[in-house]
């Protein structure tokens, strides 16, 4: 409904240029022609942890006209050390990550379209979630969700920006199918080897800020038809030695499957369809049954009440019992906090939600 609304009040937002982004529309590579193509333009970030937050929030007051926030998880305390859209009611009341960012972000910017899906990105949802955007940003933290954008970037020809950080470093590129080689030509289909993560050594917020800071100026590019300023390397930073590395992209490699043969494994149950997966940060492990359909939350609630303390809130369930937390979402995914290991979480889930 506010989407509506906001669309038809479009046009009288770019006579308000001179206002809200006057700043932006004075730098002349944007410049009031820029601004307009913002305004109409539509962009998916795809997590809303570290990297996501910054890219929705620097994109929501830019002024693109439709930005979609796709994240599975829920915010907790540790989150919120770089995580900057949350705050610490956010984390108390475990909201969804992806609605919690969205409701801060109409705040900031009323005349942006900003949707929140609460969602586990999988090859079942990827194309109807994302075919519909001009670019999709990378603010997830592992590499099954980015072969899925890979896919989906050169199968429908959407550019994306490529971004990842652990402790003080990070490393981006701008994909742009039909111009630039793609993920899989650069690192096959493998994750890097021995692949550290926020887990097993930490992560500081400025390295995050400027990763993402750094993918949005190329999405920014591209959006404002400044495509000839558009990067062509694959940047790595380290802030905490003040050091930026450029590597060329070069050619798309000739025999890849994806930009080449055109062949999308992970956008076929074929792979990538774990049913539990452990979540980076903390003690955590979502289950995702397949083929569950939705569920109703309200009974879920009665059901579990006897049971632990339940609490609904928002399109998610929290169940306490012990040590564990239960968080459930309505398409039947669950995380369950407080556990490592994946039989522990499939048997918890089997008990309490069925299989
Ligand atoms: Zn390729």
């Amino acid at each position: 409904m506010r989407g509506g609304m906001d669309l038809q009040s479009g046009e009288s937002a770019g006579t308000n240029v001179d206002g809200r982004y006057s700043r932006q529309v004075l730098f002349r590579p944007i410049g009031r022609m820029g601004q307009e193509k913002l305004q109409h333009s539509r962009v998916a970030v795809v997590g809303l942890g570290a990297l996501g937050t910054v890219q929705a929030t620097q994109l929501v007051r830019a002024g693109v006209g439709f930005v979609r926030l796709i994240d599975r998880d829920i915010v907790e305390e540790s989150n919120l050390q770089r995580q900057s859209l949350y705050d610490e009611q956010d984390a108390q009341f475990g909201r969804a990550k992806a609605e919690a960012a969205a409701e801060k972000l109409r705040l900031a910017n009323s005349k942006v379209i900003v949707e929140a899906q609460v969602n586990d990105l999988t090859w079942r949802n990827a194309e109807d979630l994302l075919m519909d955007v001009d670019v999709m940003v990378d603010g997830t933290d592992n590499f099954e969700v980015r072969y899925l954008l890979n896919d989906v970037s050169v199968k429908h020809g959407i550019p994306w920006a490529y971004g990842g950080v652990v402790s003080s470093y990070g490393t981006l590129a701008f994909f742009q199918p039909g111009q630039t080689p793609c993920l899989a030509c650069l690192f096959g289909d493998e994750s890097p080897a021995h692949q550290d993560t926020c887990d097993t050594i930490g992560v500081i917020a400025p390295a995050v800020s400027v990763v993402a800071s750094l993918q949005v100026t190329e999405v920014l590019k591209f959006l404002t038809g400044n495509s000839e300023n558009l990067s062509r390397e694959l940047v790595q930073v380290d802030v905490w030695n003040t050091e930026f590395t450029r590597i060329q992209l070069g050619s798309p490699h000739a025999g890849c499957r994806c930009c080449q043969k055109k062949e999308f494994p992970w956008l076929q149950a074929t792979q990538g369809d774990a049913m539990t997966v452990s979540l980076c940060g903390r003690h955590t492990i979502q289950v995702r049954p397949k083929d569950k359909g939705d569920l109703s939350l309200d009974e879920m609630a009665i059901r579990l009440a006897p049971l632990g303390q339940v609490r609904q809130n928002g399109s998610l369930l929290r169940f306490e019992m012990g040590r564990m937390t239960l968080t459930l979402f309505k398409d039947g995914r669950a995380l369950i906090h407080g556990t490592d290991d994946p039989a522990e979480a499939r048997s918890l889930y089997a008990r309490y939600i069925g299989m």
